[in-house]
C-alpha cells in the first residue's frame, strides 16, 4: 500500500511531515521542529508515532525531540556523523543505510554541505524524497558546514534520483527563490510558469511543496549549475559546475 502523508507548516516557516504506512500503522515524522506541532497533526489523523527520522542537527529540525520520545516512545534515527548532538538517538544511519517504517523502506542518502552529516531518505517505491535543508523548491540550503563543492556534490546525487521523485524540503522558501532564481535566468520559461503556480498556492495560502525533481531540474538554477547557459548568463561560461554553483549561492547569500 502506498504511503500517506501530511504536511504541516510550524515554527516561523519549518515544514513539518508525516509518513504513514497503512499497512502496518507505522508513521514516521521526518524531523521534529516543534512537538505540538507534530502532536496535532498526529491527532488530526489519528495516526500513531513510531519513528523520527532526523535530516541534521540543526534545532529547528530537533527540538521537538526529546518530548516526541517520552509521550511515543518512538524510535529516534538520525545520521551517525551528527548523531552526538541530537538528542535520544536509538539508531545511526550512513550513506546505503536502509531504514523501515512499517512496510515502507527508505535509502539513506547523505547530502553534506548545509552540515557535514546531513542526510536525505528516499522511499524509492513510494517516489517521495525527503531533503531536509539540503534542496529546496527552486533553492537550496546555505553552506554552513562544508564547502560549495561538497554542496555541489550533494545536490546532484539528489538530481540522479527519478524526475517523478516528489521533493518534501525542510522550510518555505519558494516564494523568495523564486524572486532570485529569476535574476539568474531571467528567460527561463519553465521558471516563468512555476512562478505564477507558485503565486496563485501562496495566495490560496496552499503549500508550494511537494514538488517533482523533474520540476526543479528544469527551474532550479543550484540544480542547473553545469548548464551552459546558465554558467553564460553570470559570466562564466566554461567554468566548473562546482564554481558556477559556489558564485549563484554566494549572489543568493546577499541577495
Ligand atoms: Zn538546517
Amino acid at each position: 500500500m502506498p504511503a500517506e502523508i501530511r504536511l504541516f507548516l510550524c515554527l516561523k516557516d519549518n515544514y513539518g511531515v508525516l509518513v504513514h504506512d497503512p499497512a502496518s500503522g507505522a508513521t514516521a515524522a521526518i524531523d521534529a521542529p516543534e512537538a505540538a506541532a507534530v502532536e496535532a497533526a498526529l491527532a488530526a489523523s489519528g495516526w500513531r508515532l513510531t519513528d523520527i527520522l532526523v535530516t541534521h542537527h540543526h534545532a529547528d529540525h530537533t527540538d521537538g525531540i526529546r518530548e516526541l520520545k517520552r509521550k511515543h516512545q518512538c524510535r529516534v534515527v538520525a545520521p551517525a556523523a551528527e548523531a552526538a548532538r541530537i538528542p535520544d538517538v536509538d539508531q545511526t544511519v550512513r550513506e546505503g543505510d536502509k531504514i523501515a517504517v512499517g512496510t515502507l523502506s527508505a535509502n539513506v542518502i547523505e547530502t553534506p554541505g548545509h552540515t557535514l552529516g546531513h542526510i536525505a531518505y528516499w522511499f524509492h517505491a513510494d517516489r517521495l524524497a525527503f531533503v531536509g535543508d539540503t534542496l529546496f523548491s527552486i533553492g537550496c540550503g546555505r553552506v554552513i558546514e562544508g564547502t560549495p563543492e561538497m554542496m555541489w556534490r550533494s545536490l546532484t546525487k539528489l538530481r540522479d534520483l527519478p524526475d517523478d521523485t516528489e521533493i518534501y524540503c525542510g522550510h518555505e522558501y519558494t516564494a523568495a527563490n523564486i524572486r532570485f532564481a529569476r535574476t539568474i535566468e531571467p528567460d527561463n520559461k519553465a521558471l516563468t510558469a512555476r512562478a505564477a503556480a507558485a503565486e496563485r498556492q501562496i495566495t490560496q495560502q496552499q503549500p508550494t511543496i511537494p514538488v517533482t525533481l523533474g520540476e526543479e531540474k528544469k527551474t532550479n538554477p543550484f540544480l542547473r549549475a553545469d548548464r551552459p547557459e546558465v554558467a553564460a548568463g553570470i559570466g562564466m561560461a566554461g567554468q566548473p559546475a562546482a564554481a558556477v554553483f559556489a558564485e549563484i549561492r554566494a549572489r543568493k547569500n546577499k541577495f
